[in-house]
């Protein structure tokens, strides 16, 4: 893992962080070599064995009919340091130039780790745009029991992040709806901190302008092709409009998040790990969807704007309300729990222009809730 850019002076400069190239394409599988040679000709896969079987297999067999070597790890399920270890060493001793990580969030945490330990590039292939992760320069550890453990932020960004749309439109449609309210999030939070002129999500650093017009575009192709996306992610088609929504759940969203910076939403979704129970059933981008209306009763939005967004999570069927999180049970103890973590010195609600008690965001959460509930009665 690398340092931290420690800065001892008072000046916070503005950064800009990204992959070094990003693809996408219909059966891009089938010509990855072309993208992954210029990074090492002998490549160790990683992937669970489910995937091996949806898209592994395929993978190894085109890389191998283009000249390269490629070797294949099975990934045990866990992003924990142990199995990071144990993957690393197999780096090493296979002789492997370019480490692969084929999969969700975990293996791609995972694949990212082992590069940083071996020293190699490290290629992306998400099989899901279910959230904005793959661009990043952040692994999240868990132990090996899948509890969090720490965040592992790197020096670089991945060399090459690929996302092959036939792979995303045969994946479950829960998969691109969960990426649609995380993308949905980042103009939200994006602007938040640019008003306030906080940092970015690493904290080291302000945002671009960059970060926030990415997210900017992001909020638009949501808005524009998330209905028509959805629909022919049922159908398995490769439309444009599935075209966009990957591009604006993956590198827009993924840029514009690491380069526009957190605020109060995904603070909120990390505070609801101070409890326990079925939100945990819940995938990423579905809490984050819930704590987008949280952010905005923070903000103090007007109807127009609530309506607009609150109403397009419930119109692509995203949840909205506490019940619909698992959470209609919750006591007003549990709301504090959340809240209190939500405010911790780590997390990123102290972007958010101005200051917030757990108490302004407990009344938050409880606002959203019943905002949620009486714009679907009224529809
Ligand atoms: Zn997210």
């Amino acid at each position: 893992m690398s340092e931290q850019i420690e800065s001892t002076v008072t000046v916070i400069d503005k950064v800009f962080t990204s992959p070094a190239r990003y693809v996408q394409g219909i059966d891009l599988i089938d010509r990855a070599a072309v993208y992954l040679r210029p990074l090492g000709s002998s490549a160790l896969i990683i992937a669970d064995e489910i995937v091996w079987g949806i898209a592994g297999e395929k993978l190894q067999e085109s890389l191998i009919g283009d000249g390269l070597a490629a070797d294949h790890e099975v990934f045990g399920g866990e992003a924990s340091l142990r199995e990071i270890e144990r993957i690393t060493e197999r780096a090493r001793t296979g002789g492997h130039e370019v480490i692969i990580g084929l999969g969700g969030g975990k293996t791609i945490d995972t694949a990212r780790a082992v590069a940083d330990h071996a020293k190699l590039p490290v290629a992306v292939f998400p099989t899901a745009v279910s959230a904005d992760a793959p661009t990043a320069r952040v692994s999240v550890i868990y132990t090996d029991e899948g509890v969090f453990d720490s965040y592992l932020f790197y020096d670089r960004n991945p060399d090459l992040v690929a996302v092959d749309t036939r792979i995303i439109a045969n994946a479950p449609v829960r998969t691109l709806r969960s990426g649609i309210g995380d993308a949905l999030a980042t103009a939200i939070e994006a602007r938040a901190v640019n008003r306030a002129n906080s940092r970015r999500m690493d904290d080291t650093a302000r945002p671009t302008l960059a970060g926030l017009a990415l997210a900017e575009k992001c909020e638009e192709t949501i808005l524009a092709f998330a209905h028509q996306a959805l629909r022919d992610n049922e159908a398995h088609v490769v439309s444009r409009a599935l075209e966009n929504i990957c591009e604006a759940n993956t590198l827009l969203s993924g840029l514009g998040f690491e380069n526009g910076g957190l605020a109060a939403v995904h603070a909120i979704h990390n505070g609801f790990t101070a409890i326990g129970g079925d939100i945990h059933h819940m995938t990423h981008g579905e809490k984050v969807a819930f704590g987008i209306g949280v952010q905005l009763m923070l903000e103090g939005a007007g109807e127009e704007e609530a309506d607009r967004y609150i109403g397009f999570l419930q119109s692509v069927g995203l949840p909205t309300t506490l019940e619909e999180i698992h959470l209609g049970d919750a006591t007003d103890e549990d709301l504090h729990r959340i809240a209190e973590l939500a405010c911790s010195e780590g997390e990123t609600l102290k972007q958010m222009p101005g200051s917030y008690t757990p108490t302004d965001v407990v009344e938050a959460i409880k606002a959203a809730d019943l905002y949620a509930r009486s714009l679907r009665d009224s529809a």
